[in-house]
């Protein structure tokens, strides 16, 4: 099925599920899934309808949006480097202003050799920064860790916490907010009233931050 909004041409899926309420979510690539209750109470038609005008905001909000890991470029704490690959004997990494060197010899791929540089500059980060919320939060986890995950974080029931493998190519604040936003879910394990609001003493404006994530993807 094909839906016009704006000037974008969106494809979409209707999806049944064990749910009372109906929802819509649409991802970067313009594909949006209606989800809808398998009483079948509401219909596609019907939801789109009403949520016409956040439809509209939402693909106006994408076409603003950030690719954070493209081929030729890779976003490193939120600014944007172009990819260079050095034939050298001794392999490492560095960043200068607007280039990320890769020096290596072999086959070794330039794409993975980035996305363990990724993960490991994520772990640690979000290692560090985990600690020193875990303190004011009086929250600690049993394990943070990174892994190739779609989502930007996660949290188990029995309480470890793994963030995005890419994490780092966000802006700082926007990995700090993510790296609170898990820990919290430690205390609440959903997005309650009690979850923003303990989310809101560490990070009083954090609404921006959601608001912001939005535009960046994988
Ligand atoms: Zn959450």
């Amino acid at each position: 099925m094909l839906l016009k909004i704006g000037n974008k041409e969106i494809t979409c899926k209707i999806e049944y599920k064990k749910i009372r309420h109906a929802y819509l979510r649409i991802t970067p690539d313009y594909h949006l899934d209606i989800i809808l209750p398998d009483s079948r109470r509401v219909n596609a038609e019907t939801l789109l309808k009403e949520k016409q005008n956040w439809l509209r905001r939402r693909v106006r909000e994408l076409e603003n949006s950030i690719n954070l890991f493209e081929g030729n470029t890779v976003y490193y704490k939120g600014r944007k480097y172009e990819v260079q690959e050095i034939k050298a004997k001794n392999p490492r990494i560095e960043l200068s202003e607007y280039f990320i060197k890769i020096y290596k010899f072999g086959k070794r791929k330039t794409e993975n050799i980035l996305r363990e540089f990724l993960a490991d500059e994520t772990l640690e980060y979000v290692s560090k920064k985990a600690e020193e919320f875990s303190e004011r939060l009086n929250l600690f986890p049993k394990l943070v860790s990174v892994k190739n995950l779609k989502s930007f974080g996660h949290c188990t029931r029995d309480k470890k916490i793994f963030f995005n493998s890419k994490l780092i190519c966000l802006p700082i604040r926007l990995v700090d907010y993510v790296v609170c936003h898990e820990l919290v879910h430690l205390r609440h394990f959903n997005h309650s009233k009690e979850f923003k609001l303990e989310l809101a003493k560490i990070l009083p404006n954090y609404k921006e931050f959601e608001r912001e994530l939005k535009r960046y993807y994988w």
